[in-house]
């Protein structure tokens, strides 16, 4: 015995059959037209009963039922379809019209709202088989419901038991399309989420340019000057091309290294206060494996092994390079471990060109 199931939806008409065992062993669709008369939508759906049957060589007679899953509220003893917001039907005689249609009695086709039929299907042959009560949410341009207690669909008053999405869960909450405020469905449906995401996009477009990039920019700023344009910058640079000339020379080398590290100091401090500023909570292993990152910056921006090279802006321009490095690998989800490897690849050839441009300079 074989039954045929059809979805009536606002974009798409999809039927399948069935077989004893509930498995579909054949489906298709159309797209629905939802402009269209009514009629025009009903003589579809029958035209697409005889599709599925054709292809596998079943005859309309073999079909023990058709079951319809229509959007809006169906009037299952009846057969007919009271009111849909997105289709053309109102008090349209479905269940009869596909009937005729396929010249089979009108008492085998039922109906029903496509959330009941939903519940239904998976209280029959889905997550919820051998169960006799329970509760099936849809989550789609609105949240829907069915409910099924001891084996059966429960109805309710006007056909809206299931209409769960319609709960309101918050007083003076959120516009719903029901006209009501403060609906689950004004909240959890795929149209809301979207509204509510895009809300927070436009709000955090208002507040500009992100402060951790101000930090940057001023960090670039005072450290560019200091290093190029200020003696004791000059003096950095020196101790690091060649410590002992530079001692000979006069300058007092150890106030030059504690320079160095004292901003070193404050430089890694001020990171790890904007690292934890972007995270919005503190770990004390935040900062861990940064290292990598850092030093691989410094190799790609130019700096050397050896000392007395490198800028401040060649650095950021290798930090940016890693960042890049950085997020692709996780957008193309890599493995973390693999992720180090090609970290430390980019910097084993940032070193090999540092130490073979070094080879040839002093050729
Ligand atoms: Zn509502």
């Amino acid at each position: 015995m074989y039954r045929i199931g059809i979805d009536l939806g606002g974009t798409n008409i999809a039927a399948g059959i069935v077989n004893d065992n509930f498995e579909i062993i054949c489906k298709a669709s159309i797209p629905t037209g939802a402009d269209r008369p009514a009629t025009e939508i009903a003589a579809d759906m029958a035209a697409l009963c005889r599709e599925v049957c054709l292809e596998k060589g079943i005859s309309i007679n073999e079909i023990a039922n058709i079951g319809v899953a229509t959007p809006g509220i169906a009037n299952s003893p009846a057969g007919t379809v009271e009111y849909s917001c997105n289709l053309p039907f109102r008090k349209f005689p479905l269940a009869k019209v596909i009937a005729d249609d396929l010249g089979i009695p009108a008492e085998r086709v039922k109906l029903a709202n496509d959330a009941n039929a939903a519940a239904w299907g998976e209280a029959v042959a889905g997550a919820a088989k051998g169960t006799t009560d329970s509760i099936m949410v849809t989550l789609g341009t609105g949240v829907g419901g069915g409910i099924i207690i001891n084996n059966k669909i429960l109805v309710g008053f006007n056909s809206a038991a299931g209409e769960i999405g319609h709960i309101v869960i918050e007083q003076d909450g959120a516009l719903c399309g029901c006209g009501r405020r403060g609906c689950w469905e004004a909240y959890s449906s795929a149209t809301a989420l979207t509204a509510m995401t895009r809300e927070k996009m436009e709000e955090l477009k208002l507040k500009g340019i992100p402060s951790a990039l101000i930090w940057v920019a001023l960090v670039v700023g005072i450290y560019a000057y200091l290093t190029s344009k200020t003696r004791m910058g000059r003096y950095l640079y020196a101790v690091g091309g060649n410590e002992k000339a530079t001692k000979l020379s006069g300058i007092d080398t150890r106030k030059v290294y504690f320079f160095a590290y004292t901003n070193m100091g404050f430089l890694a401090a001020l990171a790890g206060i904007l690292t934890i500023a972007r995270m919005a909570s503190a770990q004390p292993t935040y900062g861990d494996s940064y290292e990598m990152d850092a030093i691989s910056s410094c190799f790609i921006g130019g700096a050397s092994a050896y000392g007395g090279i490198g800028t401040v802006p060649g650095v950021i321009i290798g930090a940016v390079l890693m960042g890049v490095i950085n997020l692709g690998m996780s957008i193309m989800g890599i493995d973390q471990n693999f992720q180090k490897v090609v970290k430390g690849l980019v910097l084993l050839a940032a070193v090999i060109f540092d130490v073979m441009s070094k080879k040839n300079d002093s050729r």
